[in-house]
């Protein structure tokens, strides 16, 4: 495993894999993960079903500069200077179907959580975390990255708000699933120990069954990233097996997002707080860098390169060819962290692809 540091920037499905990697590491091999900065997410898109509803409109992807979401409206901003623009609640036919049977909307188990419901345009709401968080959030303001306010009860609540309609929206979707299909494992309460013990059980064949078949994948990545013999690639946007598993080897089973998940990792009753457990809350603005809110993710990662608190970023950028589809890569480079700044709304074989093992 190198020992190059690295932060991890990325939606609460990837953080959690994160989280697994790393706290799994006698099975997976560990990550150089060492910082993970959550996003909000109510829900991602799947660019095949985009494409197709796009084409239905008389737009082709390749005409798409850039996605965002404003004011509850989907933007397709084209390239000829168009705009075309729908209701996030008509977003339904492109929306991947496993965001439906996800809770996690303020990424619980990050260090630090960012996103911008609940605070004024040009802030981003921040949720500390663990300690590691609160030293990071600490320095950058006191070095001028960040200026922080508590978050207004107001901005509280609505955060709330929208947090648990996340949580009972898609909490009816999968257990009207369990009642028809296969369980959602991720969704079952498990001891650390039940985990272990199931999941040494397991290889490629029942991620095959357990998640992939039943579209549970969030395309993470996590497993192609575990394995140790390459086994796994991403193909066609969904991981296959090339050739045979090696024995007594479990990785990308533990490291999976859409396997159990031990009541360690998320507590039984985490979907009662619908921002999970956290130190602190913030309404936070960067004082030099433009994003997609505060600009408080990129300046947070900023400071993480330039203050040697870690060696490198995976961050998610454009491909130069079609801007409109993101592109995870690692840098060191504060010029690559600027020019990334601003979400990606589709879906990216995120980070783990680009770290280094
Ligand atoms: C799929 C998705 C859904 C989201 N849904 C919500 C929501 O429902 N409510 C809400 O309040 N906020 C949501 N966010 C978060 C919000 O859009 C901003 O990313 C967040 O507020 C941080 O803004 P910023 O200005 O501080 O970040 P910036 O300084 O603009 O930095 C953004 C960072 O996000 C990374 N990034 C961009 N796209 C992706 C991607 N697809 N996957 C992983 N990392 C990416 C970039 O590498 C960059 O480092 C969502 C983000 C994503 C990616
Ligand atoms: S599964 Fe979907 S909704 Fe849940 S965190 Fe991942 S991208 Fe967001
Ligand atoms: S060898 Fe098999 S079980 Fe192990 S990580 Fe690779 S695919 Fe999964
Ligand atoms: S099957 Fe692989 S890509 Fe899909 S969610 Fe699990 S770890 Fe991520």
């Amino acid at each position: 495993m190198t020992n190059i540091k690295t932060a991890m920037v990325g939606t609460p499905c990837q953080i959690l894999a994160a989280t697994k990697i790393n706290r799994y590491e006698e099975e997976t091999g560990g990550s150089p993960i060492d910082v993970k900065i959550g996003l909000f997410c109510m829900e991602n898109f799947s660019y095949s079903y985009l494409e197709k509803y796009l084409k239905e409109q008389g737009i082709e992807l390749y005409e798409v500069k850039e996605f965002r979401i404003d004011k509850g409206q989907f933007i397709a901003y084209l390239i000829d200077g168009n705009i075309f623009k729908i209701p996030i609640a008509e977003t339904e036919p492109f929306t991947r179907k496993n965001c439906h049977i996800c809770t996690d909307y303020t990424s619980d188990v990050s260090d630090i959580s960012v996103g911008s419901v609940g605070s004024d345009e040009n802030h981003s709401t921040v949720i500390v975390r663990s300690m590691k968080g609160k030293e990071i959030l600490d320095d950058c303001v006191e070095k001028g990255y960040l200026t922080v306010e508590p978050l207004s009860k107001k901005g509280q609540n609505l955060l709330e708000l929208i947090a648990n309609k996340k949580i009972s929206k898609n909490t009816k979707t999968y257990k009207k699933r369990e009642a028809v299909a296969r369980p959602v494992l991720s969704k079952r309460s498990i001891s650390e120990e039940e985990f272990i013990e199931e999941c040494k059980l397991c290889q490629f064949e029942n991620l095959q069954n357990d998640v992939i078949s039943v579209g549970s994948c969030v395309l993470c990545g996590a497993c192609e990233y575990v394995c140790p013999i390459d086994a796994i690639q991403i193909n066609r946007r969904k991981p296959v097996l090339k050739g045979k598993c090696q024995e007594d080897c479990h990785a990308c089973y533990f490291a999976c997002p859409r396997t159990f998940v031990s009541d360690d990792i998320y507590p039984a009753d985490i979907d009662e707080k619908p921002l999970g457990n956290y130190l602190e809350l913030y309404t936070v603005r960067a004082d030099s860098i433009i994003g997609q809110d505060g600009g408080v993710v990129s300046s947070i990662l900023v400071y993480l390169l330039e203050n040697g608190i870690v060696d490198k970023v995976s961050i998610v950028g454009e491909d130069k060819d079609a801007p409109w589809r993101p592109q995870s890569y690692l840098t060191s480079s504060i010029q690559d962290v600027i020019a990334a700044a601003g979400t990606k709304y589709s879906t990216t074989t995120i980070g783990f692809k680009a770290l280094e093992k």
